[in-house]
Parts: structure tokens; sequence; C-alpha cells
């Protein structure tokens, strides 16, 4: 049974190879995406699905999509899967603003504010105080943040060849522009490299995340984190334009000179977040810049206890580039204060 099984199977997977290998390449036309129809050299925006229950309104947000007239691959941009990442926000849109559909090779779709509930009132998570990052593949039949994560993780699958997710720091923290990416898969790291950001961190991201999920169905999937939430930035905002245009040379989707890949060497393996001391809080200042080298040993923060005005000097425990730290705030014991990439 088990043998004439084999047989059969082998069969249909010969005919099929050589079915494919006969017929003409399907012809380039319009695009159907969600009840849609984008027709080829045009772009639309439209409602990413109109649920007339409450929960469903929270699926209510907005999808934009760019078929180009000539084949290529789809390229997707998601933003806003953190409600108060705003500059993810502005990179979608100026990108896809920024691209002309006659003039595309493939097609650009973007999710711009998938937690539109978050945009709206600035809050980091879903209305069920869930984080949204982590509920990818999602769950049709799970809770409000489960069920969309379900259907934005759908699309995603259904269409997309490559993902950039657009992010900021947390909380009161700012970001170096960067990509993430997991250094183990060739593709990814190819686009990330090509996205041409100021450092690229390696890593496969938590189970749940988007890019995780998304690179484990197969498709090559990168991060771009830009400085704080809850503002826009000009120059982050630019950097990630920039970024996205890079990724679209590299695919073949538009022409033009891209700017310089990230160099090998600004391409790391590990990172550290340094955090405040045991008794230790206090107010907060960092000496040191985003995107400065440090050597170990150096001091390059310090917090200050306003009831003993002591201070205590943060230093460095190895060598590496400053890609991520806390703004002057309020810190207490163990709260993170400096991200370092280790040389
Ligand atoms: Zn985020």
């Amino acid at each position: 049974m088990k043998g004439s099984l084999t047989t059969l199977l082998t069969t249909l997977l010969l005919t099929g190879t050589a079915l494919a290998a006969d017929a003409p390449p399907p012809a380039w036309g319009a695009l159907d995406l969600l009840q849609r129809t984008i027709p080829a050299g045009e772009k639309r925006k439209f409602s990413f699905q109109e649920v007339p229950t409450f929960e469903g309104s929270f699926l209510n947000t907005a999808i934009f999509a760019a078929r180009g007239s000539r084949p290529g691959p789809t390229l997707c941009l998601t933003a806003l899967v953190h409600g108060d990442e705003r500059n993810g926000f502005e990179v979608a849109r100026t990108a896809f603003a920024a691209t002309d559909a006659r003039q595309l090779a493939g097609t650009l779709i973007a999710l711009p504010a998938i937690n539109v509930n978050g945009f709206r009132t600035g809050s980091r998570y879903m209305p069920d105080r869930r984080d949204l990052n982590r509920a990818f593949p999602g769950d049709t039949k799970g809770s409000n943040t489960s069920l969309i994560a379900g259907i934005v993780f759908d699309t995603i699958r259904q269409h997309c060849d490559a993902l950039i997710d657009l992010h900021t720091g947390s909380f009161d923290r700012a970001n170096l522009p960067q990509v993430r990416v997991d250094l183990a898969n060739a593709r990814a790291l190819e686009l990330a490299r090509r996205f041409g950001a100021a450092v690229v961190m390696g890593g496969a991201g938590p189970k749940g995340s988007l890019r995780r999920e998304v690179m484990d169905a197969g498709i090559p999937a990168i991060i771009y984190e830009a400085g704080l939430p809850l503002r826009f930035e000009p120059a982050e905002i630019a950097a990630g334009v920039q970024g996205v245009r890079n990724v679209m040379i590299h695919l073949g989707m538009v022409t033009g000179k891209a700017s310089e890949p990230t160099p090998a060497s600004r391409v790391y393996a590990s990172s550290r977040w340094l955090r405040a001391p045991v008794g230790q809080g206090g107010v907060f200042y960092a000496d040191k810049p985003l995107g400065a080298v440090i050597s170990a040993g150096e001091a390059i923060a310090y917090i200050d206890d306003p009831f003993t005005d002591e201070r205590h000097v943060v230093k460095a425990e190895s060598a590496g580039t400053i890609v991520g730290m806390a703004v002057p705030q309020v810190v207490f014991s163990g709260y993170a204060l400096i991200h370092v990439a280790r040389n």
C-alpha cells in the first residue's frame, strides 16, 4: 500500500513539474486583495475589514496597495503593531505615497496602523490590554487581540513575499535607527543589510512576534526600529523611507541608486541592556549619544539620588555601540537604561 502511494505521489509530482515547465508564465494583471480589485498600474487605500460588530470595529483600519504595471514580488510594510510607535506609520505612509504604481514592478502593500485604537489613544497595547506583538499567528476563535493577529497574519501569509515591520523604542526609550534580523537566514540578512540602517542587530525575536512567526512561515522579514514612541521624528522617518526604497531597488521593484548597505562590521550578533542597579534608583541622565562607540569600563550615564545627592555612575560592561537608551527620567532598580550592541 505504502509503495503504491509513493508511486502515485511521485507520478503526480513529476506530472506537476512537467506541466509547470510547459505552461506559459501567468499573465500579470489586477491584484485581488480583501474583496477589492486593484488594476495593474494603480493604487488604492481602503478599509482592512468592515465588520459590523463592536469587536469587529477594531479591525476597521487602513490598508494601502500599489499594484505595479509589471510582474515582480510583493513587499509588505506593517506599522503600529505597537500602537504608540508612530514613526513607523509615517515611514509606511510616506514610502507608499512616493511609490508610482505605473513605474513599479510587483506590489507594495502597507498596513500602516494595525493597532488603530492604540494610534488614536497613544497606547502600546490592544483594547483588551494585550501585546499584539506576542499574539501572532493569532487565533480566529481567541481574544480580540488574537482575532486581529490571526486576520492580519493570514493576509500577510497569503500575499507577501517579504516583510518590513516598523517599530520604535518602547516607553521613554529611543532607538538608534537599526534593523533587526535573524542572522541565520541568508535572505532576510540580505534584506537587512540592503536596507542600509546605521546598524543591523541579530536575533530571531520573541515567540508570537510578527517578524518571528512570519519568518517561521517561510517569508523573509526584518524590523526597522527608530527613535522614540509617541513622536513623529523627521530624521528617523526619512532614514526608514530610504531603507524601504533601498529594499525595493534590491528586489527589482523600482530602479535607481540605493544608498550603501550596512557594512558587515556594523552587523552585531549580540547586545545587552545595562540596568539600574538594585537600590540605585533616582534621576537618570546619559553622558553619551545614541550611536556612540564605547569601551569597557567607560562612564556612559549616571543616576542622581535626589535624597542624598549621591551620584551613581553607570559604566560600560563591554566595548560596543549604544543602540538604544532611556531619555532623562526617574528610574527604579532594574530599569533598562542603555542598550549596547557588542563587537
Ligand atoms: Zn514595537
